[in-house]
């Protein structure tokens, strides 16, 4: 028994060592992609089911490693962040949508807003957000008009630092929505401090409509709680009809996922948008 537990140990050890390598191997390229900017943006477009058009769309990045193949956001973001190479890839995410957008013509007449992920460190980031500033000021009458995703706990984490760079934000008419809503800790008090104008349901809480009763009444909910905050709603990671059709029940207008759209590359956008949004 005695030398099952020390094997045991070893090789806990040893796969312990594997993923600490793994992991500063995955840091030190993700350090040469922000050197390179080698990512690249994809976007899902959000349709409206009330203006009956594509009224927005959120900027998602891609990393295509070298010999990993895809990484998704999702690994490599929390790794950015803990790393300081999130202002990079932020001031890359803002700067590279904007001149796709540019390039392929589509200003607010062809797609009334874009979204855009903004995690907690760059939000609290103050040269990024004057770089930002210069380069969001560019003729603002011409590009979508532009949304900041941020998540609750993200918000939370130091309230009054957040609503400052908020309000400076929103100076330059920048709005800001709330991503992921309903997975963390927001009180109805914090979201009526915020200076918001939309709210995304999580996808957690569509994704079992109409089996679970439990996730429709949240949703619902949601629903209703923005309607008194005047806020707009988003619908997230929508994958079926059932799913738009009880959304549309309870007075969602706008849905973004798979059933409607998957993210896509600039070129695609832009075909999209040409053929469903009349201008
Ligand atoms: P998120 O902001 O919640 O983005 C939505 C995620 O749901 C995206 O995953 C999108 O591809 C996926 N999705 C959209 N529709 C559906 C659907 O119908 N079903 C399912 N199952 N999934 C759907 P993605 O692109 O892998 O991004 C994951 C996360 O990484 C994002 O979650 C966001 O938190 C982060 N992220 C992505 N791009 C950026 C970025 O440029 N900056 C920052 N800071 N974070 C980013
Ligand atoms: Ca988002
Ligand atoms: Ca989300
Ligand atoms: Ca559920």
């Amino acid at each position: 028994a005695k030398t099952h537990g020390r094997d045991q140990h070893a090789v806990f050890n040893e796969d312990l060592k594997f993923r600490l390598m793994e992991r500063l191997a995955l840091t030190k390229d993700l350090k040469q992609a922000c050197d390179d900017l080698s990512f690249e943006l994809v976007y899902q477009p959000q349709w409206n089911m009330e203006r009956d058009l594509w009224i927005g769309a959120e900027v998602l990045i891609r990393w295509h490693h070298p010999k990993r193949g895809y990484v998704s956001p999702a690994e490599f973001i929390p790794l950015a962040e803990e790393q300081g190479l999130i202002s990079v890839i932020t001031e890359f995410v803002l700067t590279r949508a904007l001149e796709e957008m540019r390039q392929a013509g589509i200003g607010h007449l062809q797609l009334p807003r874009l979204s855009i992920n903004l995690s907690r460190k760059a939000l609290l980031d103050q040269h990024l957000m004057q770089r930002l500033f210069d380069r969001a000021r560019s003729k603002p009458e011409q590009r979508p008009a532009l949304i900041l995703e941020i998540t609750e706990t993200a918000a939370m984490e130091n309230l009054q630092a957040t609503l400052a760079a908020m309000e400076a934000w929103r100076q330059q008419g920048i709005a800001f929505s709330m991503d992921d809503f309903g997975t963390g800790y927001s009180s109805l008090a914090m979201l009526k401090q915020l200076p918001l104008s939309e709210l995304k349901i999580d996808r957690s809480f569509i994704q079992d409509i109409p089996q679970d009763r439990n996730d429709e009444v949240i949703t619902q909910t949601i629903l209703a709680m923005a309607r008194v905050l005047s806020l707009d709603v988003v619908a997230e990671g929508v994958e079926t009809a059932d799913q738009a059709a009880f959304l549309t029940q309870f007075g969602c207008a706008t849905m973004q996922g798979y059933y409607f759209a998957k993210p896509m590359p600039i070129g695609e956008l832009k075909a999209l948008l040409e053929k469903d949004n009349a201008t």
